[in-house]
């Protein structure tokens, strides 16, 4: 049985810890935090508004791994300790008509079906009170951080996975990690899943990690006359219906590390849904910030990195949406599996003739 390492408890290391345990690794998950992480954490797993939306990025050559994940999380959400914490009733994107012809088009391309609505059509879809032409995708869903995060702690510890909260790794080898404390893991692969927070000797271990900058978001908590049905895309915002909220995102800040709330960012999201849905969107007064781990291409690096490391990192906007397909590759890598082109194009290498 292959002992494995994994530094960060956010959704990378939990969906990670997860998939090789399931495969017979013994798992111990080094998370630096308390268990109970909250929105004004320093995770971005916990910040995230949780869209697993494929279509998104749809002018790249990933854009397929994009949908092989969404696809996993439909499969692995039967019988899941986190089932009850996502929703896949699609999206709607308001477009003008030729933009809705070609989402159609995109979509059709991957395989996926896409409608254009007419302005009645919106209103009927979404319960928003608003007419707009748009397309409705039908694969599109949101999870909910903070109970897809603890049902997958849960699963996690149910397939023996031993997770250690308030352990902060201040070095690692490829067959060890070291605490702040003194305390020595020892595993036979070390994997680093640590968002955005990797401290200087982590990258010198790993050196994919200095491709890693922050690009902070503003989330805000919202509420409609209506439930929503599917997530809202418009332009400058978006909307989703989690369990208990209704969440209005995001902001995209490159460079900013500080996780305060700015009024000015947060009024200019509540504008933005104004201008698109007049009267419709009400704000809850709560609202808050985390920090995207960005990749330079906006996609995330997964592989070898340094001497004899894995490395999960960099999924800037979409790491919910790419969680289980990397907890697939990284299993494959440190379980010795068959890694296909399409999972290898993901590695690290890509930026490695590049200075971070
Ligand atoms: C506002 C906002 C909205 C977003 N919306 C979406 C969305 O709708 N859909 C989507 O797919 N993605 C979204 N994202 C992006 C997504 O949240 C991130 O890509 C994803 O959460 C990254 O997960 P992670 O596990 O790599 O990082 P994190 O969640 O940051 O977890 C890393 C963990 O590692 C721990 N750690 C770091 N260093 C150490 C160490 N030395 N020792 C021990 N532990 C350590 C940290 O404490 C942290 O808990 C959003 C992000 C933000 C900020």
């Amino acid at each position: 049985m292959k002992s494995v390492v994994i530094v960060g408890g956010g959704v990378i290391g939990l969906f990670t810890a997860v998939r090789l345990a399931k495969a017979g690794a013994r798992v111990t998950v080094l998370e630096a935090e308390g268990e109970h992480a909250d929105v004004f954490g320093p995770g971005a797993s916990v910040a995230a508004a949780g869209m697993l939306a494929p279509l998104d990025e749809s002018a790249t050559p990933f854009t397929p791994l994009a949908f092989e994940s969404f696809d996993l999380w439909r499969q692995w959400r039967d019988g899941a300790e986190w089932a009850d914490g996502v929703r896949f009733d699609g999206g709607v994107r308001v477009a003008d008509e030729i933009a809705a012809a070609d989402v159609v088009q995109t979509s059709e391309r991957h395989g996926r079906r896409a409608q254009v609505l007419r302005s009645g059509q919106f209103r009927k879809r979404t319960g928003l009170n608003a007419e707009h032409t748009a397309v409705f995708v039908e694969h599109e869903g949101v999870a909910d951080p903070q109970r897809v995060l603890s049902g997958l702690a849960m699963q996690a510890r149910a397939h023996g996975v031993i997770i250690e909260y308030n352990q902060d790794v201040a070095n690692v080898t490829a067959s060890a990690a070291l605490t702040h404390e003194d305390r020595v893991y020892e595993a036979e692969a070390v994997v680093l899943a640590p968002g955005v927070w990797a401290t200087d000797a982590l990258k010198q271990a790993a050196p994919a990690l200095r491709h890693v900058s922050a690009a902070r978001g503003h989330m805000v908590s919202v509420k409609l006359e209506r439930p929503l049905g599917p997530n809202v895309h418009g332009p400058g915002f978006y909307l989703a219906q989690r369990r208990e909220d209704v969440v209005l995102g995001s902001t995209m800040e490159p460079g900013r590390f500080d996780r305060r709330v700015d009024q000015a960012q947060v009024q200019a999201l509540l504008a933005a849904a104004d201008a698109a849905l007049p009267g419709e969107v009400q704000a809850t007064g709560y609202a808050w910030c985390g920090i995207r781990p960005m990749s330079p291409d906006g996609w995330p690096m997964i592989g070898p990195s340094g001497d004899g490391l894995f490395v999960a990192a960099g999924h800037s906007r979409n790491g919910w949406l790419m969680a289980p397909v990397t907890a697939e590759i990284i299993s494959a890598y440190v379980l010795g599996g068959e890694i296909p082109d399409r999972w290898a194009a993901l590695s690290p290498q890509r930026f490695e003739s590049q200075t971070a």
